[in-house]
């Protein structure tokens, strides 16, 4: 058992999956910059985060349920969690939904904290919650996820190895991949193109940013008056 001051947030999760560097720059460095796709998410979980409840007799809902599991390690909040009970106020059955822009994407970036959520609430309620969902509003629809076993063995794999990456303390180096570093949030940050190459392009770009720097100083006092063409 974990205890409550060395759990892993669950957002980490999705970031380890999407790229080892990205999840030590925002977890172990504290760096975060929010691009159109977090921008998005953030103002879509706004619109849920607002906790509250709804309660009928046999069916009760949460809203943004804060969730951890102390036998994995991890914390969170789910979005939407509704209970279904009996007429003794036993717990029958347990959906988690959660909610994200866009559509079903291919990768398991999703569906792992999907995952952790439900290994969080199988810890919290006593309960077993064989699938999680998911509403996409690009599709308007919910759409259901098999927690398999498969999927469970790479969530806490997932755990396992942002622990390892923690205790090491050491920030991966970057490896340039056009198809996930050209929409990651810390692209400017971690300059992946700079870094793959071992640091050859460095003079190359600082030179670069001096050279752009005044430019735009200069740019600045041309239009305060102070410099002219000639
Ligand atoms: S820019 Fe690429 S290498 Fe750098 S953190 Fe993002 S995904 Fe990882």
């Amino acid at each position: 058992m974990f205890d409550e001051e060395d759990l892993i947030p669950i957002s980490a999760l999705q970031h380890v999956l999407f790229c080892e560097r990205q999840y030590a720059l925002i977890h172990l460095e504290q760096l975060w910059e929010e691009n159109r796709f977090t921008a998005e998410g953030n103002v879509l979980h706004e619109r849920v985060d607002i906790e509250h409840h709804e309660t009928r007799k046999e069916y009760k809902v949460e809203y943004s349920l804060a969730i951890r599991s102390l036998q994995y390690g991890i914390i969170g909040k789910a979005d939407v969690v509704e209970f279904e009970k009996d007429d003794a106020g036993g717990i029958v059955s347990v959906v988690l939904v959660e909610f994200k822009r866009g559509k079903n994407k291919e990768e398991d970036h999703d569906r792992v904290q999907l995952c952790a959520q439900a290994l969080c609430l199988e810890e919290m309620f006593d309960c077993a919650i064989a699938e999680g969902q998911f509403y996409y509003l690009g599709e308007h629809r919910r759409r259901s996820v098999d927690l398999s076993q498969e999927l469970r063995e790479k969530t806490t794999g997932l755990i396992d190895r942002i622990r390892k990456i923690a205790a090491s303390g050491v920030t991966p180096e970057a490896v340039y991949e056009k198809r996930k570093c050209d929409r990651c949030s810390l692209f400017d940050i971690c300059m992946p193109k700079v870094v793959d190459n071992g640091g050859k392009d460095v003079a190359r770009y600082v030179q670069n940013q001096i050279r752009r720097n005044i430019h735009d100083e200069d740019a600045t006092r041309k239009e305060e008056g102070e410099c002219e063409d000639y």
